[in-house]
């Protein structure tokens, strides 16, 4: 499979997926242009998706979907709660019925050679997913808005290839920086986001010997930086009492405004 971020921020989240005869887009919160130059890098456009999956109703995953969807007439899967909130959110105008595709957590959905599972995840959204993706060769992963994990969301995410995980914030940059009360209770709770410490851990545990990519994710704007996302992560790998130290794999962090490189997978 080959798995690249389009673009991966608290500002806009799209990525991905797909083999020789199957593509797909987790989330679409950027802009067409910016999608068809994203697809451009791999020499698609998207007229060759066969679908786009979304993770929760949050403009930063679905601003460009209506503008996207309209042109490019592509299914759109997500849950029941996550396409009604889609319908009743105004920005994106209208997008036709028969293009949505309801699914449920834990189910697998087949897409020529995909098979593809979403899986809970707890997010302040209306029934909110993550997705992992399988093809005959490969196992990858696209698990941000994450505001805790456990042994169901570690279980999803084992004997992973490659993944793209949420390393959002800096606790103390979001404590002490300017975001009302409120908003940082929200990020910093279960709910919210996983911040660098979280996914250094999590990251830990989901290591194995064949990850070949691992994309930090949705890195927060206002809350974090590449570099201290990167060396937060690495340190909890190096720290911690398993097997595995940073440098044995490949971690790089994926850019808010600019697609990432091709993993090949
Ligand atoms: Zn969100
Ligand atoms: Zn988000």
């Amino acid at each position: 499979m080959r798995l690249m971020s389009i673009a991966s921020g608290s500002s806009g989240n799209c990525i991905y997926a797909g083999n020789d005869n199957t593509h797909i887009l987790i989330d679409t919160g950027i802009s067409k242009k910016r999608v068809e130059e994203g697809m451009k890098r791999l020499d698609l456009s998207p007229s060759d998706l066969n679908g786009i999956f979304i993770t929760h109703e949050h403009s930063d995953h679905i601003s460009g979907l209506g503008v996207i969807s309209r042109k490019y007439k592509i299914p759109i899967y997500g849950t029941k709660e996550t396409i009604e909130a889609i319908k009743s959110y105004g920005s994106v105008g209208r997008i036709e019925d028969e293009l949505f595709v309801e699914i449920e957590p834990d189910m697998y959905i087949k897409l020529n050679t995909l098979s593809i599972k979403p899986f809970s995840i707890s997010h302040d959204a209306a029934n909110p997913v993550a997705y992992r993706i399988e093809d005959e060769k490969s196992r990858i992963a696209v698990a941000t808005d994450m505001g805790t994990y456990n042994d169901y969301i570690i279980n999803n995410l084992e004997g992973l290839n490659g993944i793209v995980l949420e390393s959002n914030h800096d606790i103390r940059m979001l404590q002490t920086g300017s975001y009302p009360y409120y908003l940082k209770q929200r990020i910093l709770g279960n709910k919210g986001h996983l911040c660098n410490e979280m996914a250094g851990r999590l990251l830990d545990i989901i290591l194995n010997k064949d990850m070949k990519k691992v994309f930090l994710g949705h890195l927060s704007k206002e809350n974090n930086y590449e570099e201290l996302a990167f060396e937060s992560v690495r340190m909890e790998i190096n720290l911690s009492d398993s097997q595995y130290k940073a440098d044995d794999f490949d971690i790089s962090v994926a850019k808010r405004d600019a697609p990432s490189v091709v993993a090949e997978i």
